[in-house]
């Protein structure tokens, strides 16, 4: 990894929450990211950010020093953030879907790349929604994006649900090595961490599977359409080859989503070997690029029966590798696998800031506040 002289000033908004606390921790030494500016809810807004911390410092060891005496701004004050921030990370919550957008708007107005976790604008026609492994070349719309808003340096990039970060990335590699999937089934075993903090009761969750997650079966079938999809005259098209059905499940597991896929191929069908191969040769431009964040191989295969496993697998490659096992003939389906990424670095945090670091690369973050 090298440095750079001068690092970019950034935000989080939501700084305060799980997946913001995450940002906070990920960022702490990172080559070319410094966190200068924290913001949250108006109840937090003028306290140190230490000291706003409602629940505590929740994703372990200690808050970094210089994070921890850094003044938590409303997250509604986006003058303010625009004097200090090159770009911002977005990972606040607000019970009005609007206003997030709303305020993301706002901030790529005044000049400051939001790069975005929350799910407010991942149906928004010109906003590309990125897996960097997978689909790097929607950064391509931004110029378009911004054109349509009128935004001269600002854009908005999101992240997808957490839950299909570990089984979507293996699917594209089969699908760009020539063998179309056609049909999926896909049902989701998610970790409790995935609801924020504190998320799920203990009482309804220990001893227990809760079979439905809001809105996470819609995400699940549809996101991965708008990711493999295409770009056509400034606006994503879907893919239309593949359709999904899926059940989501939230179980007593801290951290880590567990998906177990079955898949049906359409008229080039591969062998099992042939799948190995191709998982364990996949790599998408973060790894070309070297980007800081990129794990050094995406798809991680697992032959132990009995793998992957939450505790075991989640934190692969510092959390940012996909780990896959159990891959076998299936007798309704062609084949069917077991795969698992860490939902709050990979499918949240650390992947928001492999986005970064990709438009970073590619020379979408122009410099200067
Ligand atoms: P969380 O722990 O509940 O944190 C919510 C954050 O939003 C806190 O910083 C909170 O600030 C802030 N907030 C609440 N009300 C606000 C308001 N009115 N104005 C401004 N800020 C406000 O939630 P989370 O799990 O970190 O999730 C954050 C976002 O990431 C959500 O959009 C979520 O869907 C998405 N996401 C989560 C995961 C995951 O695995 N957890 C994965 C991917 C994406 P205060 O502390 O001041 O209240």
């Amino acid at each position: 990894m090298k440095c750079m002289q001068k690092k970019i000033p950034i935000g989080i908004l939501g700084a305060t929450g799980m997946v913001g606390q995450k940002y906070v921790q990920l960022l702490e030494n990172h080559p070319w990211f410094e966190v200068v500016y924290v913001a949250a809810s108006p109840q937090s807004a003028g306290k140190k950010y230490k000291d706003a911390l409602k629940n505590g410092w929740i994703v372990g060891r200690n808050i970094l020093e210089s994070v921890a005496d850094l003044t938590v701004e409303d997250v509604s004050n986006v003058k303010k953030a625009a004097k200090k921030c090159v770009f911002v990370f977005s990972a606040f919550e607000m019970p009005e879907k609007d206003l997030i957008r709303t305020y993301e708007n706002d901030y790529a107005a005044a000049g400051m790349p939001v790069f975005s976790n929350a799910s407010a604008h991942r149906d928004t026609e010109n906003v590309p929604m990125l897996i960097a492994e997978i689909n790097p070349h929607h950064l391509d719309i931004i110029p378009a994006q911004q054109k349509a808003n009128e935004w001269e340096k600002g854009f908005i990039v999101v992240k997808p649900n957490c839950s299909l970060q570990s089984y979507l990335t293996p699917i594209h590699a089969l699908i760009a090595a020539g063998y179309p999937v056609e049909k999926l089934i896909i049902t989701t075993m998610q970790a409790v961490s995935g609801a924020g903090y504190p998320g799920v009761a203990s009482w309804d969750v220990i001893d227990n599977v809760v079979p439905f997650i809001s809105g996470e079966e819609e995400k699940t079938e549809n996101e991965p359409l708008k990711i493999l999809g295409d770009a056509k005259g400034g606006k994503f098209v879907s893919f239309k080859e593949l359709t999904i059905s899926s059940h989501c499940n939230r179980v007593a597991v801290s951290d880590g989503h567990l998906a177990c896929v079955n898949m049906l191929f359409g008229k080039n069908k591969p062998t099992r070997e042939k799948i190995l191969e191709i998982w364990k040769n996949f790599k998408g431009e973060p790894q070309k690029l070297d980007l800081p964040f990129a794990p050094k191989q995406p798809i991680h295969y697992r032959d132990e029966p009995d793998r992957p496993q939450p505790k075991k697998d989640r934190d692969a490659d510092k959390g940012m590798a996909v780990t896959v096992g159990r891959l076998r003939e299936d007798s309704i389906f062609d084949f069917k696998f077991v795969s698992l990424s860490h939902n709050i670095i990979r499918g949240a945090a650390g992947g928001g800031i492999l986005n970064a670091e990709l438009a970073f690369k590619k020379g979408f973050l122009k410099q200067g506040v």
